[in-house]
This record gives C-alpha cells, structure tokens and sequence, in this order.
C-alpha cells in the first residue's frame, strides 16, 4: 500500500505536465516572474525545482531547470527567469512567452537543497543574483506558516537595479534580516563600498558558526564555491552547508 503511493508521487514527478502562463511580473530589467497554472499540482517544498521543456513546431524539444519562487498555492507554480544573453531557454522565457502560452513542467525535483518547517535552527541564506530565487521560496513559506525561526539573508547583486524582490525583502519581517552586498554599484550614502561577499561580511551580518546555523547557498557556480569555502574557513561544519549551482560561469 505504502509502496503504491510512493509510486504514485514518483510518477507524478516525472511526469511532463503542460502548464499554461498565467500571469507575468518584471522583477528587474533582466528578469521575469512567470506564473504558471498546474492543475493537480502535488505541492513543494520551499528550495525543490522544476525541468521546463520547450518543444518546437519541428519537433526539437530542449529544458532547463527553474527553481519554484513561490510558496505551495494550489495549482499556481511561480518562476522567476533572469535572461542570460545568448541563451536559449532564458530570453524565450523572459521575453517571448505569452499569457496563454503553454509549456511542459515536470517535477517537483531535489530533496537536499531545501527548507522543512520543522527545522528549528536559526537559518543563514546566501544568494548571488537569480540563486535568490529558491531562497525566496523559503522565506515567503516561513511567512506563510507563521514561523519564528531566525532567518538571515545576504543578498549580493550587482547594483540596485539587479535586485530581485527588493519592494518585498524590503519590507521585512519579523525575524527575517537582509543584507544587500553590491558588488559594483550602490545606492547613494551605501556604507558598504562595492566589492564582491567576503568572510568579514559573513561575520558581520550572517550567523556566528556555533549557533549552528544551516547556511543555504545559492547562485552562479563560482559565487557559490567562493561562499562555502567562506563558511567553511569560519568554522561551520560542511554538513550544514547546502548549496545549488545555478550556472557553469561566475558571472
Ligand atoms: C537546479 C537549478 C535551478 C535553476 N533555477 C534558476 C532560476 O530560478 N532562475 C534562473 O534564471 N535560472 C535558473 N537556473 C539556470 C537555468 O537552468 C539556465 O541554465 C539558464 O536560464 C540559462 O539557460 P539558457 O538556455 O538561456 O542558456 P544556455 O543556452 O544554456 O547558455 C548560454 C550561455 O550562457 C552560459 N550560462 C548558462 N547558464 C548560465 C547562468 N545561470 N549564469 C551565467 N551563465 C550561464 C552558458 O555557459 C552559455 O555560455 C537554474 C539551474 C539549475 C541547475
């Protein structure tokens, strides 16, 4: 009996399901949030992705992985895309795809890089530019459920226009800390000047390595090797560092 069910949920992940777009939101110049409606979607756990295909009229067909922004709403499945120039999927997404307009979505995918209710822990979040993304979806179900377990967020852009979901993490919550690091152009009167994440702002605004946070981190390749060597060098346990590879370059 047991056994059936979890086929059954294993079926319905790996499944390619169409999904029209519901609804489109600019979060910054360079990147969309794209609503989809998922009839009979299962739910997710905040941090899980999905595989998005596209299928041509000629029958080529390619996908990409997106990590969910939103937190579980019915059928509503909520993406955010940061146009990468010269890619494929990306531009598409951001830009061409139309309310109405239909893709295949399969998933929800990964069990590691996520955040349980249950965890009690206080939580350090580290997100470079789209990594934010399956950050925000642990923020907005913390929100959501009313938790009061400590999150801290380190955000690093490259200038103000880059963030995603400023009007949002701006408003705050309580309980829930961001920082944003600029890596090359702050606002007017920012006190940190522009420069990359270092292990002194690590210090500084995320969580000291005994109160045994765990550190989720996420964004291009090389920012996410650079932050949890950082994490490592400050003396949390490699154990409690999670991270997700958003692409093959360090831009
Ligand atoms: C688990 C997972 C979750 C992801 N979640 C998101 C998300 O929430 N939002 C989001 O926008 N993207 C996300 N991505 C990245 C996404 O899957 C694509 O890689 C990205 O949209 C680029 O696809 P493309 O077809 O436009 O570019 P491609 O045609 O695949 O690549 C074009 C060029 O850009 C380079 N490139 C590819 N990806 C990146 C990148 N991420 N950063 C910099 N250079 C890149 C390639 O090396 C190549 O030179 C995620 C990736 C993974 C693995």
């Amino acid at each position: 009996m047991a056994r059936t069910a979890v086929s059954g949920r294993l079926a319905t992940r790996l499944r390619w399901q169409a999904a029209a777009l519901i609804e489109r939101r600019e979060e910054s110049p360079t990147a969309q949030t794209l609503a989809f409606d998922l009839p009979g979607w299962a739910g997710h756990l905040p941090g899980q992705h999905v595989d998005v295909r596209l299928t041509a009229e000629d029958g080529y067909s390619t996908q990409r992985s997106y990590s969910i922004a939103s937190a579980p709403d019915a059928d509503r499945v909520e993406l955010t895309v940061q146009r990468v120039p010269d890619g494929e999927v990306s531009p598409y997404l951001a830009d061409d795809l139309m309310v109405g307009d239909a893709v295949e979505i399969r998933g929800p995918v990964g069990g590691w890089f996520v955040w349980r209710p249950e965890q009690l822990e206080p939580v350090l979040l580290i997100a470079g530019g789209s990594g934010v993304v399956p950050l925000m979806s642990m923020i907005r179900v913390r929100g959501m459920i009313g938790s009061r377990v400590p999150f801290r967020l380190l955000y690093s852009v490259r200038d103000p226009a880059d963030r995603l979901y400023g009007p949002e993490l701006d408003r705050g919550a309580p309980g829930l800390d961001t920082t944003w690091v600029y890596t090359r152009g702050t606002p007017d009167d920012w006190a940190r000047p522009a420069g990359r994440l270092t292990p002194d702002d690590l210090v500084r605004w995320g969580w000291p390595a005994d109160f045994e946070p765990t550190c989720y981190v996420c964004g291009p390749t090389g920012f996410v090797e650079a932050a949890a060597g950082m994490l490592v060098a400050l003396g949390h346990h490699p154990d409690r560092i999670r991270t997700e590879r958003f692409g093959p370059s360090g831009g």
